[in-house]
């Protein structure tokens, strides 16, 4: 099933497997979703193992990775937890990505080498409390001042935004009706905490069920006055270039969720031959080892998918379509495993500490990000020329 992956990329996977293994056991997830251990070390050892630098330009003191590179990365740290894998796939893919579709040459110098050496991670603010989905029904506005640009509105939910250094913040620079709406918004690089923290931004935690260690916040904007160098591509041309970011995201988001599912898949297989009742391993009983079967196939035949996307993305460029399959499918499939793996376990997959309820949880959020399973559906519909 590796059909797609080079020596390197099956190295940088045992490479990443091996340093999980060892810092991240199953415990100590367990302890930091607990704790919400907002987890600094992951990210660190990430810039230490060159990890940081796979989405950068080779340019800019990078790596060059390509996406299935990040997807290969991101699945198997998905694995180990959601809240690392997003960490990683927020603080680094969104902010080179970013930068790398909209960027000017000077806005890749101060931030690239700094995503490197892991000095700034990303958030991306794109929702609002009223505008998820119909995210172009957002209200947060960026007014002209005399010194660039003030900001004003709320953003949520947000991914690490307390923790990261720039927040890439989507708001409406002009105002269009009805199905033009999407025009006139701008996107921002807003700096955060650093030496001098930028005043009139406040971060407000949300309460999930999973993915506690992430921190996911509403961010307000209250007056964030920022400079014109700030704005990240042309004035009032935000959409498209989120647009072009979601490919990666999506494809990320899809890698991740492989990661959950076949770890969940594994988790099940070793309960079930373990766990007797009635005299032998449950795993004898078709009623428990099919639905693990099926989704064992599933999770393959969607990871085939997620890198044939992301290899379309690497070659071709653009591929909305394809990353909207890869994430519908993969979130889909994932679902169907994390739930299979828990019903196996019984009563114990519902203890409050179980990793089976974790993942089931975690994958959940992931539909939710990024733009849930309707509307990948109806972005496939679109693209079939329907709707
Ligand atoms: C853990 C987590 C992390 C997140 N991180 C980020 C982040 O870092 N940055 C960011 O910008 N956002 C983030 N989000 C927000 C996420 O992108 C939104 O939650 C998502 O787009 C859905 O928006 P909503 O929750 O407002 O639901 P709504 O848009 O209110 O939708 C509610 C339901 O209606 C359905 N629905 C709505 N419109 C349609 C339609 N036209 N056709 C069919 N069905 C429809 C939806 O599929 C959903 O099931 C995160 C969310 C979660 C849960």
């Amino acid at each position: 099933m590796d059909i797609y992956l080079s020596p390197k990329q099956l190295e940088l996977r045992a490479d990443v497997r091996a340093f999980l293994d060892a810092e991240y056991p199953p415990e100590r997830i367990l302890q930091m979703e607990k704790d919400e251990e907002y987890p600094d070390d992951f990210y660190r050892e990430c810039a230490k193992r060159g990890w940081t630098a796979l989405p950068v330009p080779t340019q800019h003191g990078g790596s060059g990775g390509s996406v299935l590179d990040l997807c290969v990365f991101v699945e198997e740290v998905g694995k180990t937890s959601i809240s690392l894998s997003t960490l990683y796939i927020t603080g680094t893919i969104f902010g080179s990505h970013a930068l790398d579709i909209c960027g000017s040459a000077e806005q890749a110098e101060r931030y690239l080498p700094a995503i490197v050496s892991g000095e700034k991670r990303f958030a991306l603010a794109m929702s609002e409390p009223g505008a998820g989905s119909d995210f172009a029904g957002m209200e947060t506005r960026a007014e002209r001042v005399d010194e660039g640009w003030r900001i004003d509105g709320v953003k949520g939910p947000i991914s690490g935004a307390e923790r990261a250094e720039v927040i890439i913040t989507a708001a409406r620079t002009a105002s269009y009706p009805g199905r033009s709406r999407h025009k006139g918004i701008s996107l921002f690089l807003v700096d955060n905490r650093g030496s001098e923290p930028t005043d009139g931004l406040s971060f407000h935690p949300l309460s999930y069920a999973a993915m506690r260690a992430l921190m996911v916040n509403e961010v307000h904007y209250e007056g964030v006055v920022v400079p014109d160098s700030a704005m990240l591509g042309p004035v009032d041309q935000g959409w498209s270039n989120l647009a072009r970011l979601m490919d990666p995201e999506r494809l990320a988001n899809a890698a991740q969720t492989i990661g959950v599912a076949q770890a969940a898949i594994d988790a099940g297989v070793a309960y079930a031959t373990t766990r007797e009742q009635y005299g032998q391993p449950i795993s004898r009983y078709q009623a428990v080892s099919h639905p693990l079967a099926e989704a064992e196939a599933e999770v393959a035949a969607a990871r085939l998918l997620v890198y044939a996307a992301a290899h379309k993305r690497d070659l071709e460029g653009p591929c909305p379509k394809e990353a909207s399959m890869a994430k519908m499918l993969a979130n889909n499939v994932a679902a169907r495993a994390t739930s299979a793996a828990l019903q196996c376990a019984g009563a114990r997959g519902y203890e409050r500490d179980s990793h089976f309820m974790r993942r089931v949880l975690e994958v959940r959020g992931c539909e939710l990000g990024g733009g849930t399973s309707q509307i990948q559906r109806n972005i496939i519909a679109r693209f079939m020329g329907m709707g």
